[in-house]
């Protein structure tokens, strides 16, 4: 009750004046950026208003939430998928009049196939009916089919993640019960989560008593799609790769970037589009923003809203956090047809939508999904691999290539268990990293989750200043003995 009524305090009553509002810096638009504005504006006092710019090098916001145009049709590019119980995006969605559609059927109840590299080590059937009696039957058949080849362990691996998805959920629980988290230990070990990032999916499935058929082919192919990466990423990486492909997914219609935009929009942010942040330094009372415009801008507050590892970032003083590297993922956009032969058989109706592929360095791709039908040996195709994918390898891959769009993603941390992760408070002062919880699992969101506690990080610590210890607020580093803050 006490935290309650502090927060109630915090945001209705009368604040402590400063002779001058301070300025929030974000760097980076995407949903960690955008999402961060919108809580400190949800959160904040109407009396205390902080100035709020944003730097963005590109000249879109939504950062790897980004649509691709190919023959004059648009199609997600980046992070493509929600989750029914990502309940930030849900509520963003519905706060900026959005509307939810369910993927492209090609992503939901699509015809699968597992490829080796000489044959499909298994199929699921596709017959394209729209009559929803033979697509049940057809769904039935799938499953029985799934559970001939894996048997129990299917259940073995829904509970695993089930149990990962429950533990999440905690993080929408009240003020009341839920504690501001100075560091990503500390937010994994409360929701009981931390564990699972100390030791490999692998070990995590061994452990939950999975066949090693299902770790080999279908795990596989789902951490492959999902984080371009094998079995050895990290146990928690794993189940939220595993709940990225359940039942119930849903995007936003027209693009998942919108959410960055409407979220922007309304948070009255002084956004700095084409502007890239080249170095932050602490002189004293502020930090110094230069830009590669050459602009400079003082800021009391900053807020790094992108991954560090592959950033030309100066700090000063410098910062320490953990190395790491991203995981690369090319992602190729193709309007033709997959030659058939290229997969042994004998017409491109043969070839599943989705073409998974099982771990084996010498596999050109990762996966070849139908974004479109446009008639019988007409398509768009979306391609993952972990390198580029070249002319040569297209041409014998497709028999029809009318247009080829190619982006390298710098796409989500390259995950090894145990993690290290970097500190949400860079520097022990007001310079703040939400990207530290990516390390945890990478998804729009991750990003939410933990730019809401960030928001609630830099509140809190900002109001318990000596000059405003007042309103009674404790950090962790103040109540160490209490996991539970006031904010
Ligand atoms: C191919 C792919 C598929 C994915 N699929 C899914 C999915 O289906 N579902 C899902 O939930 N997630 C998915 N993800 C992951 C998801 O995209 C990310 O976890 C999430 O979008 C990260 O958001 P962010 O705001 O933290 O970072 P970003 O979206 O990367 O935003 C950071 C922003 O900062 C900007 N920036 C960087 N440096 C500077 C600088 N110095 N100055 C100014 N601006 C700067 C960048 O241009 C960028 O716009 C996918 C990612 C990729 C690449």
């Amino acid at each position: 009750m006490r935290t309650l009524s502090i927060l109630i305090l915090l945001i209705f009553s009368p604040q402590p004046t400063f002779q001058q509002e301070p300025t929030v810096c974000i760097i980076g638009s995407g949903i960690g950026g955008s999402s961060l504005a919108h809580f400190l504006r949800q959160y904040s006092s109407k009396n205390w208003h902080p100035r709020i710019l944003m730097f963005e090098r590109n000249g879109v916001v939504g950062g790897r939430m980004a649509t691709v145009t190919i023959s004059g049709q648009t199609f997600e590019a980046g992070a493509s998928i929600l989750h029914p119980k990502n309940y930030h995006t849900v509520n963003f969605t519905k706060l900026l009049n959005l509307k939810p559609k369910d993927p492209p059927s090609s992503e939901d109840s699509t015809a699968f196939g597992i490829w080796d590299g000489s044959k499909f080590v298994f199929k699921t059937i596709s017959v394209s009916s729209t009559v929803p009696f033979v697509q049940k039957i057809v769904s039935l058949a799938n499953s029985v089919l799934m559970v001939l080849r894996y048997g129990l362990s299917l259940l073995r691996m829904e509970s695993f993640t089930e149990s990962a998805v429950d533990k999440f959920l905690k993080y929408y629980e009240s003020f009341e019960t839920r504690p501001v988290f100075e560091s990503v230990d500390e937010m994994l070990k409360w929701a009981g989560l931390f564990n699972l990032t100390a030791r490999s999916l692998e070990e995590e499935l061994i452990d939950a008593r999975l066949s090693p058929l299902l770790m080999q082919e279908l795990v596989t192919i789902i951490t492959r799609i999902n984080y371009g990466q094998s079995l050895s990423i990290s146990g928690l990486a794993g189940a939220v790769s595993l709940a990225g492909s359940g039942g119930g997914l849903w995007a936003v219609e027209g693009g998942n970037w919108q959410m960055a935009a409407g979220l922007i929009n309304c948070s009255d942010v002084a956004l700095h589009l084409h502007e890239e942040i080249e170095s932050i330094s602490y002189l004293r009372e502020y930090y110094e923003l230069n830009s590669t415009k050459g602009n400079s801008y003082t800021c009391q507050i900053t807020v790094v809203a992108t991954p560090l590892d592959e950033l030309n970032l100066h700090f000063s003083p410098p910062i320490s956090i953990p190395e790491r590297k991203l995981q690369h993922t090319h992602a190729t956009f193709v309007r033709g047809a997959l030659n058939p032969a290229y997969f042994g058989l004998d017409g491109v109706s043969k070839i599943p939508e989705l073409v998974a592929t099982i771990e084996d360095p010498d596999l050109p791709f990762t996966c070849i999904s139908v974004l479109k039908q446009h008639d019988e040996n007409d398509f768009t195709y979306k391609i993952f691999s972990r390198k580029p994918m070249t002319d040569t390898l297209l041409d014998d891959i497709f028999s029809v290539r009318k247009e080829t769009i190619r982006i390298n993603w710098g796409a989500y941390p390259h995950y090894k268990a145990p993690e290290v992760f970097a500190p949400f408070i860079l520097d022990g002062r007001h310079l703040y990293y939400v990207n530290a919880f990516e390390n945890a699992a990478s998804t729009m969101e991750t990003s939410a989750v933990a730019a809401e506690n960030v928001a609630r990080l830099i509140l809190s610590r900002f109001f318990s200043k000596p000059s405003v210890t007042s309103l009674n607020l404790k950090t962790s580093s103040d109540a160490r003995e209490e996991l539970h803050l006031d904010l």
